[in-house]
């Protein structure tokens, strides 16, 4: 990074205070990554699936609640690892998000009934669909399961405690809708399941999008020491966004803070709060805007549009961040045209362009913690082996990838080098149809082994 001529050593002194917030160096990695293996034994728990090996085949609906975006697919999958998708992608408004969950509901119905009539593909008969639906819920058959809490920004009401099929199904019904929910699995358990279709060797899927999780294939030794039910592989879905909520080994600095205490969730979902799309535009912005009150960012002058809740997402970091241009063109464009910061020098794009590195960088360390406890777990550091990763952070971020593949090289040594991190593009969706074709084809082992 370009050496930066701060305007005064107050300036200096108070950035690199910041940078230090944020920084994790090697000793916490470790404690950390112990930490997580600890909690992850006390609570093993998930339904059971078949893993694929990449010989399923036929066509089925499904349909991506991932957060951000609802996402409704068609799956052909042809065997021998192939498939073919189609697929249309409708964004969440935020009042849906946050009024009744009919509503919410409603809309998913409508929006498969138009990909339906986009498709041509209206029929008398009933279609099966698999539903990823990536909230915490207490998934009690393929088919069924009350959520448990809502995360992401959501809060849409009377939804809690209730059946997830259920009330899609009530918004099917209400719009005469002709498809039917055979199976319902987290977008963490989607990715593990298609990941798998295409390469066998995956132990893992991940999800760094709107928010954060996991799921993994547990060993069957684990399981029989916990006395859990079960054949065959079981996944587990870890829910790791809510790991630490006790603040044992994560410190949040004020920014985080102010970003806990402004969400739908204070003291919820820590974890996932330092390292999703949902968040880490909020924390920078937090930090930006304690600079300018200080009067050692843009000389102290903000704008309406700046000073808008929200008005800093995470895209905007990948913006920043990738901007190589020798006078910070892009980031210059961003902060005075979109943001209508009335000027900023080339010192303070140079601030805010280290101020977004180092958010991002602590939320790649964190991720390569939670994945390296997985690894160490099972203890697999030593086998040649892959972990699918879907999400738009995990995507486009610039240098997400390669600081979480340097943070598992510090943490693991050059065993990091026999797991790959591979991007699951469209995983969650392709596994809820896996799982869909599971639950119809399958439907007495596949319940007998929940
Ligand atoms: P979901 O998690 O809802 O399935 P995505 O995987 O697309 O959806 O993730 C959406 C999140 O990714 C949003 O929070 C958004 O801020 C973030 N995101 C989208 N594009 C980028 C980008 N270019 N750089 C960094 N983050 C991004
Ligand atoms: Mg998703």
């Amino acid at each position: 990074m370009t050496l930066i001529e701060y305007s005064s050593e107050s300036q200096r002194i108070a950035v690199d205070e910041i940078i230090d917030q944020f920084t994790i160096d090697r000793d916490k990695l470790d404690e950390i990554v112990s930490h997580f293996i600890k909690e992850m034994r006390k609570g093993l728990n998930a339904p059971v699936k078949s893993i694929p090996n990449g010989t399923e085949n036929g066509t089925y609906l499904a349909l991506d609640l991932g957060g951000t975006n609802l996402r409704v697919c068609q799956i052909t999958f042809w065997g021998s690892g192939k498939l073919a998708i189609k697929q249309e992608k409708y964004e969440i408004s935020d009042s849906l998000k946050t009024g009744h969950h009919s509503q919410l509901f409603d809309f998913i119905a409508d929006c498969i009934h138009q990909f339906l009539i986009h498709l041509g593909d209206v029929h008398d008969s009933t279609l099966s669909l698999g539903f990823t639906f990536s909230f915490p819920v207490d998934q009690t058959a393929i088919h069924k399961g009350a959520l448990l809490r809502w995360t992401k920004g959501f809060s849409a009401a009377e939804a809690v405690g209730r059946d997830v099929v259920e009330m899609l199904h009530e918004a099917l019904e209400r719009k005469n809708v002709p498809v039917k929910v055979v199976a319902m699995v987290n977008d963490t358990v989607g990715t593990l399941l298609a990941h798998a279709y295409e390469n066998p060797t995956t132990i893992m899927g991940v999800i760094l999008g709107t928010g954060t999780n996991a799921a993994y294939v547990e060993k069957l030794d684990n399981i029989r020491k916990l006395n859990l039910n079960g054949s065959g592989d079981m996944i587990i879905n870890m829910e790791w966004g809510a790991f630490d909520n006790e603040r044992q080994v994560l410190r949040l600095t004020p920014y985080d803070e102010k970003l806990d205490q402004l969400s739908l969730n204070p003291g919820e979902q820590l974890f996932e709060k330092l390292i999703s799309g949902d968040y880490l535009g909020k924390i920078t912005h937090n930090v930006l805007l304690d600079l300018v009150g200080r009067n050692l960012l843009f000389s102290g002058r903000s704008s309406n549009k700046f000073d808008n809740i929200g008005a800093v997402r995470t895209p905007h970091m990948s913006i920043i961040e990738a901007d190589a241009t020798d006078d910070l063109a892009y980031a210059k464009q961003l902060l005075e045209v979109e943001f209508e910061i009335p000027e900023t020098t080339l010192t303070d794009r140079q601030i805010v362009q280290r101020i977004c590195c180092a958010v991002g960088l602590r939320a790649a360390r964190l991720s390569a913690c939670a994945l390296c406890a997985i690894i160490k777990h099972l203890g697999v550091e030593n086998q040649k082996s892959a972990v699918g990763i879907d999400g738009s952070l995990f995507e486009f971020h610039p240098g997400f990838k390669h600081n979480l593949k340097q943070t598992m090289r510090e943490i693991l040594g050059n065993n990091a080098d026999n797991i790959n991190l591979e991007q699951a593009r469209d995983g969650s969706g392709v596994g809820a149809a896996l799982a869909a074709l599971y639950a119809e084809k399958d439907h007495a082992d596949f319940s007998s082994q929940l």
